[in-house]
This record gives structure tokens, C-alpha cells and sequence, in this order.
């Protein structure tokens, strides 16, 4: 089960004298520890195995960064593991750990966010600290963590916290640490202790703090103040103090929505290429459903259902295939080192299995040994190529043949003897096994996670026989907690490979079985497996609220309740339905156990209505309460359009989850602004950014109006960045004219904050068609998205936040749509379930106004009345009405010219203006700036009368509208936008350190 720990320690806790490994004899138990327990990491040391190396061609130092050369009589070493390069020199001064010890260091592990595979150039891995370059790697979307696909599983469990709420914590007791994470700084970082440049191209090298973006060189590190303040984005951060995720086995892709969007990607991709589309789903809800699976795990043998079985076979089963890939790229990397490095004639490349579940799995690593080395030495390799730093006399080696008795090799003669048979092409291969010192007692130790108490891990002595109920009692007595709370607290089981997987163990389970049983599978699992005390109460609370859309919409709530209850399945019901956005097929319903919350999920995201997948997301929770105190707080809510402007909405979505706390941060490809939205309704105050196109904006603004009576902030100003084409109301907002990808997602948010607010007036616009005999309603079926019309009298209605045009400029509109159908974008309209009648309109529409000789009667068509008076029109194609003075891409209709009979239009004056287009040529001038529209008139209250059929459309989305009568009026929803200040700033680090300097003096 994934876990979900509530404190934000810094990461660096509690250091133990030596590995997670319980193989302590009662001698080392009591007083070791307590001075351990509080260490630092002088305390354990780096861990590093430096040895001293020639450098016969520059090499850079991963402590200062500085060149090492011993050409130009520059000495370094280089640690054996981890292959971490320092000078001579600083060796004395290496703070950073060794790989080997990185997860040991580890108080409460957060698990990374991994992406898909990947390409990346210019950046290096944080486990075996070598380039990326032309390798697959994955990298994690929270914290920039780096890692070959080869070894991830070796990546610690060392992600930024983000979820950290504690109940019962007073605001003073909340305090935010720096999240530190290692190289691949921006260029030209400097370090905020020393003021030198502190990033290196050449290797890793440098701190980062994940939140507030500060850099230090590993030892200044020390002398900054512990305490983050988030930085420049302290005003607009979510503070994780005030977030919890339930405690699920579901991975925290699924909760900021990372994996969903993958899975999506891929189901397209496959069902154009299988056509097939039953299969595909089936075969993408085992994906998803494996990749919750618990890696590794699979013959601790305990308690494991057979549907977690299954799961975990098909979790092996993707790992073959994973592995496969990396096999081949390992070699490939091999022959590459072997290169570099100089190799002796008599090495033997020999694999290595850490247990029986990885003999099972087929994972292995594999050391370069001499044919002469006696079994010491390929122990010690053994354990450096799995980064175990521990004593070898811990160890043994045996030689592993699948299907034979495993042999223990004779320590003194020469290893490669032994092993090698001529008639053999495999590569010999061995097992690394734990030497028990006593194989029915010893120690495990026991961390206080979360507890009030934070304290370092506890050695508690067990037996074989001694219980998880035993180990309870003795741990709380240890940590001070009094045994008649036992009742309030769990023990679990907590593993740390690529994911953080967690297991309550039941009452009567024994520990030190347990830690048998896993060393036997895996000693690399072993090292990464700990017990931690765990109170029952989940700081989460026992409501956990998942968001369910791609429902049908406008269906009672009897029907949605039966929906979602033939997926679920009656013996599973939820609590209650938390609320319902009938308008977007969209439920959330809330559950008081975490469990059946769970089971939910897991059936409604592989359930499929009306030939629709539906769509589940398991929602945070922010304890609004907590932001009350805050007043200078105004978290912000960002909304990014993943497929507006070609890939630039992925790149966005992953600089703002590593810039902001990700839990503020949604797709709208994943149920659209609703799930943000309702995870927001009780923050008293906040500010939005929406990334995408106008469309996008409105379909914002829109929800808005809906949820708004339910939340506690109504209208929370909005800005804008942005994407695809088009973009009238961000230029007007000054937000420019479309993302490039030049600018800096840093420099967006800090827009944001100095951002001052304005009012928009929107508009709403009814259409009353005309009553027309059968067949002729089309365009009004196609309008039923969002109209609160009554089938009876056919009236449509939308809110209009730009313009909105009849005739020729409707036309033009068509051009605008192609543009975005270019980049299909099937979420990014309100307006999308309308596609097809629209083009239906349109053709028929050109045909008509072909047929017809001499157009340029659309006064003849309609008759125009602003504020109850008549207007004449002159002879035109189209009219425009505008709320922003900018249309189609930026061009200003209204102009520039100054006029006594009309008030200076503004978008917040409740005014109106008209303009009329008499043509092609015109409406080709005015896009080029050349000329501007013919004014009309100006007002707050439009009606037209339509006499036949024409092309319309509402803030560039357009159709064919019948004849009718259409009144444009102003709306009672109003919105509070964010316009951009024209204050021009200095670059983003340099701002940055200078705020922070006066703190470093005071400190
Ligand atoms: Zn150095
Ligand atoms: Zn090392
Ligand atoms: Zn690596
Ligand atoms: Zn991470
Ligand atoms: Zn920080
Ligand atoms: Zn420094």
C-alpha cells in the first residue's frame, strides 16, 4: 500500500551506525543506539568507497566542481559504487552520500513520481551519478530526480513531501524544511551561502531546494537557514501542511493525474492501431491495475489474495519486457565502459542474483571479477554492484543453477575455477546470501514515522516466535507512548523500491520471519524493507472523495446512484454523493473507509457507459481552515490544457508540478476544471491560471458559474497563458499573444502574483428560433451543451466572453476552427459535442450564399435594435458585437479613431459595440490592421431579428443558426480576471537572491 506520511522532517533524520539490517547481537542494542538515533551525517560518514584514480583526461569534482587532472598534477578519487569524483583535496570536506546509503538515510520515504521512458541530454543520473545521454531514464515529476531506467531500482525513496498534514498540529509547531535534491541545476546557479557559481555541465553536482528553488554547494548547504519559505512563490504556494492524500495502495500518478494521461495516450494509439476496441480496454485496466502492483514482493507468501496475485504476476510479466530493453542497453553500456576503462585479460563478467525471487524474476547484476579473485573479493563486488555498503563478512556467496542444489563455493580457492565449465556459454552466475548469525533471534528496528514523539528508529530484540502484538508493546514502551494506546497503533511492513509500498501486518505475524523470508528473495529488498509504527487514524479522515465523470449528463440523481452502483457492485456502496454537476455528467462521491474506496476505483476505472470509459480520479483534500490564518496567502489553482498547442501544455504541466505543489496543479484532459475545482470549494481565497486557448478560458469560466454557489471563494480572478492560435482575451489581458516556450514557467508565475485584477463583463446570448416545421432543429439540438433550454420552446443560451458575429465574420470563424481542428482538441471546446452540425451548417450555408447573386444584403436579413431603439444598418456581409476590442487573432474592429458619438469601449463598461464588415476585402483588411470595422452602434441590451438562416457564432465557436430572434444580454455572472502589469523585471535568480540575502545576515 502506497503510504502517505505526514511530517515534513528534512531528509536527512535519523542516521543509523550502519544498514537497515537487524543483524545486531544483544551486545550493540541500547546504548549505540540512542547516539545514533540523534546523529548527523558526520556520524555514518558518505559512505563513499573512494580509491585513487589517474585521471588521464579532465574530470570535474562532485563536490566543488572544479576540475580534477592528474596530467597537470591535480589527484582525486573516485568512490567504487557510485563513482562519485572528488579531489584529494576536498575528499575531507564530501558531504553528499553514497548511493549505497541514500535510502538508509531515509526518515519518512516519499516515493518518486516517476515519468515514462525518456531521452534526456545534458543531464546526469542521481544513483550511479553517470550522463543520461542517449540512454532511457525516467525522471520524477515532482522533484527532478534522474535515473536510468537500470537504476531506478536503486533510486531513494527521497521525493518531496507534498501531503503533510498533521491533525491536532498548531500552525507554530508546521514547520517547512528545504527539500534538497542533488545536481543538474539550472545554469549559472550560484550557491546562497557562498555566492559562487555552484552547477556543473560536466558532472552532478550542487543542491537544489525542490521548493523554494534555492542552490548551495554541498557543504554550504549547512550554514543556510533549515527553514523553507518557498521562495518567490510563497504567496501562491499550497502549502503541503495543509493537504492529505487517504492512505491507498493507489500511486500518487493516479491522484495528480500523470498516469491517466500516459494511459490515455497509449489507449488512442492503440485502438487506431488494433481497431479492436474491447480488447484494448481490457488490456489497458490490467496495465493500470499492475501498475499498482507490489513490485517484487511476490513470495513473502503472506496473505496475498489471489487477485493481488494475479496482479503481481502481471507485474512480472511488464517487468520481463522492461527488462529486456535495459538488458540490451546495459550491454551496450558495458562495451562502452570497457572502453574507458583499461581491462585485464583475465576478467570474468559474472551475473549475480541477490535471491530467489530474483533468480525467479531473471533480474540481476552483473561484476566484473579476476579469474584469480578468491570468494572476499566477489563479495565485496557483489554487494557494490546491488550499492549495499555492509560488512562482507555478512555475506557468502553460492553458485546459482536453475534447477540444481545451490552449492556454497570454498572461500580459498580462486572463484573462476569453481564456476567455469567449458561446455557452458553461459555466463556463471551467483547467488549473494545473508549469513544469519543466528537464524532464530535478532533485532529489527521499528521507525516512529509520523508520531508525535519524531524520534530515530528504535531496535526492538525479536525471536522467531515473537508476534507483531509483542513487537507493538515493546516498540510504543520504547518510544514513550505507554501500552495502552496499542489499540491506536499499527504496525507496517514498508518497502521502498521504485514505488513506497506499504502492508499493516496483522496482529499475530512474525517479524523476524518475515525479514527472513524477504533476505531470502532479495537482499537488495531486505535493505529497503522497514517496520514503522503507524497510528490507525488516517490524518486524511475517513472521508475520501472520488470525482467520476464522462457520465451522461442531465440524468437524475436516482440514475447516476444506479449507474455507479452496477459498476461498484452492491456490496461495496459509497456513503454518499458529495455532489453532482448534472450539466457535465460528473459525480463525487464520498467513502468512510479507505478500502472500499479503493475497491471503487479500481472497478469504475476499467467500467465503460455508453461506449465512454469513465473517468475516476481520486481527489485530495485541503484543510481550508488552516489558510484562514494565512492572509497573505492566495494559493493558486492552475488549469492546463495538456493538448492545446501542441506538446507545449506537457511541458507546462510539468514545470509548474515541479515549480508549485502538484496537488495545485490539473489537466484538464482529466475531467476538466471540475476536479480542481471541488478540491478548492472551501479555500477562502485564491487565484487561477488557465493554460490554453479562449476556448478553454470560457469553458473555465463556465464551470465557475456553476460550482461558484458551492464554494467558498465565488469568483477567483483568473489569468491566463496562452496556447494555439487565436487567444483574444488573453492579449486584451495582456497575458500576449500565444506560449513560444521561450519564456520561463517561473516567470509566468511570478506575472501571476504582481497580476492586478480586473473585471470582465460576459454576456448572454438567447436564441429563440423561430417555429419551424420538423427536421428543422438541428442547429438547436446542437446547442443543447450547455443551454439551460427547455426542449418545448427550442431557446438556446450561451455566455459570450468575446464577440459574437453573424454573417461573413462567422464565416471566418470557420478558418479559425480549421486552425485548431489542425491540433484536434476534443476537450479544449465547451462547444465540441457541436462539431458536426456546425460543419453541416457551414456547408450548406456556403452553398445558399453561392447561390444567392450579390450578398451583401445581410440588412435586408436582420433587423438590429440596441437598448430598445431601432438601428439602421448599412450595407454589410457580417456584424461583430464586442465585449474585448479584440478580435480574430488581435485585430481591433472598433478602431482607433477617436469619436464623440460613442464612449471609450472597455471590457468592464457594461457597454456593447457593433460593428459591421462589408466583405472579403474588408475583413482582410481589418486582419492586416489596415482599416478597422464601421461602427454602429454601442450598447448594453441587443436584439436582432433573423429572417432566414445564417452562420453564427459565439466567441469564435460557430454553427448555423435558423431564423429567429437573438438577444444579447448582460449577464449576472461576472468574472474577475487577472491582467498583467507592465512592470518589467530582472531576471528570475537575481530577483530571487536578493530577496533571500537579508535572511542569511540575520541568520
Ligand atoms: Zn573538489
Ligand atoms: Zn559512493
Ligand atoms: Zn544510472
Ligand atoms: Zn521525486
Ligand atoms: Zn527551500
Ligand atoms: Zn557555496
Amino acid at each position: 500500500m502506497r503510504r502517505s506520511r505526514s511530517m515534513a522532517g528534512p531528509e536527512i533524520a535519523s542516521i543509523p551506525e550502519s544498514l537497515d539490517v537487524d543483524r545486531r547481537t544483544s551486545a550493540d542494542s541500547e546504548g549505540a543506539e540512542s547516539s545514533s538515533a540523534t546523529g548527523n551525517t558526520d556520524q555514518l560518514g558518505h559512505g563513499h568507497f573512494f580509491t585513487k584514480k589517474s585521471f588521464h583526461k579532465p574530470s570535474y569534482c562532485h563536490h566543488c566542481a572544479e576540475m580534477i587532472w592528474t596530467l597537470i598534477g591535480v589527484s582525486g578519487y573516485v568512490c567504487e559504487v557510485c563513482n562519485f569524483v572528488v579531489h584529494e583535496r576536498c575528499m575531507k570536506h564530501v558531504v553528499t552520500p553514497c548511493s549505497s546509503i541514500a535510502a538508509a538515510l531515509i526518515k519518512n520515504p516519499v516515493p518518486h513520481c516517476w515519468s515514462e521512458l525518456i531521452h534526456v541530454k545534458r543531464k546526469f543520473c542521481n544513483v550511479c551519478r553517470k550522463r543520461l545521454d542517449d540512454l532511457w531514464c525516467f525522471r520524477c515529476e515532482i522533484c527532478d530526480y534522474y535515473v536510468h531506467a537500470e537504476c531506478q531500482e536503486f533510486a531513494a525513496s527521497n521525493c518531496r513531501e507534498c501531503a503533510t498534514y498533521t491533525p491536532g498540529k498548531e500552525p507554530a509547531q508546521i514547520i517547512q524544511y528545504h527539500h534538497w535534491s542533488e545536481g543538474n541545476l539550472p545554469n549559472n546557479s550560484k550557491c546562497a551561502s557562498c555566492r559562487k557559481s555552484c552547477w556543473s555541465s560536466e558532472c552532478l553536482c550542487g543542491y537544489r531546494c525542490a521548493w523554494c528553488i534555492l542552490t548551495a554547494h554541498p557543504l554550504c548547504r549547512s550554514t543556510v537557514p533549515q527553514e523553507c519559505d518557498f521562495g518567490p512563490l510563497k504567496k501562491i504556494m499550497l502549502p503541503p501542511s495543509v493537504v492529505t492524500i487517504p492512505r491507498t495502495e493507489l500511486p500518487m500518478e493516479t491522484i495528480i493525474g500523470v498516469l491517466s494521461y500516459r494511459k490515455m495516450k497509449d489507449k488512442e494509439s492503440k485502438e487506431k492501431e488494433s481497431g479492436n476496441e474491447k480488447e484494448t480496454r481490457t488490456a489497458i485496466s490490467e496495465e493500470l491495475s499492475s501498475s499498482t502492483g507490489i513490485n517484487g514482493k511476490d513470495s513473502s507468501g503472506e496473505s496475498s489474495s489471489s487477485k493481488e496475485r494475479k496482479r503481481r504476476k502481471e507485474k512480472e510479466r511488464e517487468d520481463k519486457e522492461e527488462r529486456k530493453e535495459r538488458d540490451s542497453q546495459k550491454e551496450e553500456r558495458r562495451s562502452k565502459d570497457k572502453d574507458d576503462e583499461e581491462q585485464d585479460s583475465d576478467a570474468e563478467i559474472v551475473k549475480v542474483f541477490d535471491g530467489n525471487s530474483s533468480m525467479r524474476r531473471k533480474v540481476f547484476r552483473t561484476i566484473t571479477v579476476n579469474r584469480n579473485a578468491g570468494a572476499k573479493e566477489v563479495v565485496e563486488a557483489a554487494l557494490r554492484s546491488f550499492y549495499i555498503k555492509d560488512d562482507p563478512g555478512n555475506y557468502y556467496i553460492t553458485e546459482a543453477l536453475e534447477g540444481s542444489e545451490e552449492r556454497t563455493l570454498d572461500v580459498t580457492t580462486p572463484i573462476c575455477s569453481m564456476l567455469m565449465k567449458e561446455d557452458s556459454r553461459e555466463r556463471p552466475s551467483l547467488f549473494l546470501r545473508y549469513r544469519d548469525k543466528d537464524p532464530n533471534k535478532g533485532f529489527i528496528k521499528v521507525y516512529p514515522g509520523n508520531l508525535k514523539s519524531s524520534q530515530g528508529y528504535k531496535s526492538i530484540p525479536v525471536t522467531s516466535d515473537t508476534t507483531v502484538d509483542d513487537v507493538l508493546e515493546y516498540a510504543l514502551r520504547k518510544f514513550g507512548l505507554g501500552t495502552t494506546t496499542k489499540s491506536k497503533y499499527n504496525l507496517i511492513e514498508v518497502t521502498m523500491d521504485n514505488r513506497v509500498t506499504e502492508r499493516v501486518l496483522s496482529h499475530n505475524e512474525k517479524p523476524w520471519r518475515i525479514m527472513q523470508q524477504i533476505r531470502k528473495e532479495s537482499i537488495h529488498q531486505m535493505l529497503k524493507t522497514r517496520f514503522y509504527l503507524q497510528e490507525k487514524e488516517d490524518p486524511h479522515g475517513s472521508t475520501i472523495a472520488l470525482f467520476i465523470g464522462n457520465l451522461p449528463s442531465n440524468l437524475s440523481q436516482r440514475q447516476y446512484h444506479g449507474i455507479l452502483m452496477g459498476f461498484i457492485g452492491d456490496d461495496n456502496p459509497f456513503s454518499t454523493i458529495g455532489i453532482i454537476y448534472y450539466e457535465y455528467g460528473s459525480v463525487v462521491i464520498i467513502y468512510d473507509n479507505n478500502d472500499a474506496a479503493v475497491r471503487a476505483f479500481n472497478s469504475l476505472k476499467v467500467a465503460v457507459f455508453d461506449d465512454r470509459n469513465l473517468l475516476v480520479m481520486l481527489l485530495p483534500n485541503i484543510q481550508a481552515q488552516l489558510l484562514a490564518n494565512l492572509k497573505e496567502l492566495t494559493p493558486l489553482l492552475v488549469f492546463v490544457n495538456v493538448k492545446s498547442g501542441g506538446c507545449q501544455g506537457m511541458e507546462l504541466i510539468a514545470s509548474f508540478r515541479k515549480l508549485l505543489n502538484p496537488y495545485q496543479v490539473f489537466d484538464l484532459g482529466n475531467g476538466g476544471p471540475l476536479p480542481g475545482l471541488y478540491v478548492f470549494r472551501n479555500v477562502p481565497k485564491y487565484r487561477i491560471l488557465i493554460c490554453g486557448g479562449d476556448g478553454t478560458v470560457g469553458w473555465v469560466l463556465q464551470c465557475l458559474d456553476n460550482v461558484g454557489q458551492d464554494s467558498v471563494c465565488q469568483s477567483p480572478p483568473c489569468a491566463v497563458v496562452p496556447l494555439g492560435t487565436g487567444n483574444d482575451l488573453a492579449r486584451v489581458l495582456r497575458w500576449g499573444t500565444g506560449y513560444t516556450g521561450d519564456e520561463e514557467p517561473m516567470d509566468i508565475l511570478r506575472d501571476v502574483i504582481e497580476a492586478d485584477e480586473i473585471r470582465l463583463d460576459r454576456w448572454t446570448v438567447v436564441f429563440h428560433p423561430d417555429e419551424k416545421p420538423e427536421g428543422e432543429v438541428k442547429a438547436v439540438a446542437a446547442c443543447q451543451v450547455m443551454s439551460s433550454s427547455t426542449a418545448e420552446d427550442n431557446t438556446s443560451m450561451f455566455v459570450m466572453n468575446n464577440y459574437f458575429g453573424i454573417g461573413l465574420d462567422a464565416d471566418l470563424a470557420l478558418d479559425f476552427h480549421n486552425a485548431r481542428e489542425e491540433n484536434p482538441d476534443k476537450f479544449n471546446s465547451r462547444f465540441h459535442n457541436k462539431r458536426i452540425y456546425f460543419k453541416m451548417g457551414l456547408r450548406k450555408m456556403v452553398k445558399n450564399r453561392s447561390a444567392k447573386s450579390g450578398s451583401r444584403d445581410l440588412q435586408k436579413e436582420i433587423e438590429l435594435e440596441v437598448d430598445g431603439k431601432h438601428v439602421d444598418l448599412p450595407p454589410v456581409e457580417g456584424i461583430i458585437i464586442l465585449n474585448i476590442l479584440s478580435w480574430g487573432a488581435g485585430c481591433n474592429p472598433w478602431g482607433m479613431e477617436k469619436d464623440e458619438t460613442f464612449s471609450k469601449p472597455t471590457h468592464w463598461d457594461g457597454m456593447l459595440e457593433v460593428v459591421g464588415v462589408t466583405g472579403v476585402v474588408h475583413l482582410g483588411q481589418m486582419q492586416s490592421g489596415l482599416r478597422s470595422g464601421i461602427r454602429i452602434a454601442q450598447g448594453g441590451h441587443i436584439r436582432i431579428k433573423m429572417r432566414s438562416e445564417l452562420p453564427v457564432h459565439v466567441d469564435g465557436e460557430p454553427w448555423s443558426q435558423g431564423s429567429g430572434q437573438v438577444v444579447v444580454l448582460r449577464s449576472a455572472l461576472r468574472a474577475t480576471m487577472l491582467k498583467k502589469t507592465k512592470i518589467k523585471r530582472r531576471h528570475t535568480t537575481e530577483v530571487h537572491h536578493s530577496v533571500t540575502e537579508p535572511e542569511r545576515s540575520s541568520s
